[in-house]
């Protein structure tokens, strides 16, 4: 499960980002990004496969050149699904012009469609990613004339599977969209004084505001510094009343478990699900695995298979050992 956090309000963005990414280190993921909108409503982008530390650098040692100061961003730890893991499939990633940036937790089940589609429409895609069809479909329908969360619900609208979308535009300055379609993790709003933030996890929000509120599939809120509203994806509004959390980050951390063991061995049915969405067809009973090099002649015309594994992946390898 990948990690995403946003921010909107007058603090530099780039401190509460890789604030906010490290505190959801703990989900895992290969690679990570930030996108602020600097002052003067241009978008920077940093992106780096590896751990957050590699990012840090990267904007260490770009910020004499652009100061990072902006107060307007949002930040994503990717664990890929579609497209090996480098710096070009990290996200956030953008329209054709770079104008909209978007991180994205999930898959888009009907994205080679999309792709096909966009691509033959002009648009150019930089990445292997799945998630890159969003911004191109904001793009479109941003170019005829709809607001940024008129254009993420519209494109909402024609993506398949669960979603977790978060979107900032340099169209309009200090503006955030957050959609969730379906079950990809979660998405948290966290109400500042004067501050707002999004996040997938609450660990990313709890330094900064007990006052949370949640997205429920189907659901996108628009926020701004001082303002957070909500709606369906028929763009009828709905009202959501944030809640008082209590302030333990280690009992948030685990939910409602009583410790962290029995809260990994309830997650393994969701867990499972995210690892297959996408990838398994039960319908058609066909498994689609399109990062893996090997095609199905190479397989038969493998002699020997060696997995290897310890503690639980031990045992997992057992298994695999008996069905082969
Ligand atoms: N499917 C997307 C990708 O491969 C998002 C993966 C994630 O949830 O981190 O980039």
């Amino acid at each position: 499960m990948c990690g995403i956090i946003a921010y909107t309000g007058p603090k530099k963005a780039i401190n509460v980002l890789l604030g906010g990414l490290e505190s959801l280190e703990y989900r895992g993921y290969d690679s990570a990004g930030v996108s602020v909108l600097e002052h003067g409503n241009r978008i920077f982008t940093y992106r780096s496969a590896g751990k957050l530390k590699t990012l840090r650098t990267l904007i260490q040692n770009a910020k004499s050149r652009s100061q990072l100061s902006g107060s307007t961003g949002i930040g994503h730890t990717r664990w890929a699904t579609h497209g090996s893991p480098n710096d070009k499939n990290a996200h956030p990633h953008c329209d054709c012009s770079g104008e909209i940036v978007v991180v994205h937790n999930g898959i888009v089940e009907n994205f080679s469609e999309l792709r096909e589609l966009l691509t033959s429409q002009g648009h150019k895609f930089t990445s292997e990613t799945d998630s890159e069809t969003i911004p191109h479909l904001i793009e479109q329908f941003s170019q005829r004339g709809d607001s940024l969360e008129e254009a993420v619900r519209k494109t909402a609208v024609k993506i398949k599977g669960s979603n977790a979308v978060v979107a900032m535009s340099q169209a309009e300055p200090g503006k955030i969209v957050a959609l969730r379609l379906g079950n990809a993790g979660g998405i948290a709003i966290g109400h500042g004084k004067g501050e707002m933030f999004v996040a997938s996890d609450l660990p990313a929000l709890i330094p900064n505001t007990t006052t949370i509120s949640y997205l429920e599939g189907g659901e996108i809120a628009i926020l701004d510094e001082n303002s957070a509203t909500f709606m369906n994806l028929e763009g009828e509004s709905i009202l959501k009343d944030p809640n008082k959390i209590e302030y333990d980050p280690i009992s948030i951390t685990r939910g409602n478990y009583p410790h962290f063991m029995l809260k990994e061995i309830n997650e393994q049915p969701e867990a499972i699900m995210s690892s297959l969405r996408g990838r398994l067809n039960l319908e058609k009973g066909i498994v689609a695995l399109e990062q893996f090099p090997l095609s199905q002649k190479d397989i038969i015309a493998l002699k020997k298979v060696v997995i290897v594994g310890m503690g639980t992946s031990l045992h997992a390898a057992m298994v695999a050992r008996y069905w082969i």
